[in-house]
């Protein structure tokens, strides 16, 4: 595969994790509505469903050691 194919490839992945919100973890769909995110990690695309996310954002929280306000 030539640089310029992955690249093609994974603009493809992040069109389709923008358009389908497939979760990066749990892999369910969600919706807009239901909350959720969808970014990068480096240069990962990845989408998190809102019970990922949140369980994402407790942990960073438990690992930075933030309390809860
Ligand atoms: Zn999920």
């Amino acid at each position: 595969m030539t640089s310029a194919e992955a690249h093609q490839q994974e603009l493809e992945h992040q069109k389709y994790l923008k358009e389908n919100h497939v979760c990066s973890v749990c892999s369910c769909d969600y919706t807009e509505d239901e909350g959720g995110t969808v970014g990068y990690i480096g240069i990962l695309p990845v989408a998190f469903c809102p019970t990922c996310l949140a369980g994402v954002i407790d942990m960073a929280q438990q690992y930075l050691g933030v309390e809860d306000q």
